[in-house]
């Protein structure tokens, strides 16, 4: 695996991994890198597991692609 620097102070990144439930049927993890050192954090995805019924749906959002996530937009 590669290591990965802060962009902002060239430091050396944690890749965190955080799971919370939210509500009885759904469950998130996020997987992140975060900087010690300035705060910096880059999201990697997050992963969404619903259960309807005795289903499970999971949903994956890769969100290093979206680059460009300056602030809050909102359209
Ligand atoms: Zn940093």
């Amino acid at each position: 695996m590669a290591e990965v620097y802060c962009p902002r102070c060239k430091g050396r990144v944690d890749f965190i991994v955080e799971s919370e439930r939210s509500g009885d049927s759904i469950k998130r993890i996020k997987y992140y890198y975060k900087c010690k050192v300035c705060g910096f954090r880059q999201n990697v995805s997050d992963i969404e597991i619903m259960r309807d019924n005795g289903s499970i749906k999971i949903t994956i959002k890769n969100l290093k692609t979206e680059e460009g996530s300056k602030g809050s937009s909102v359209s």
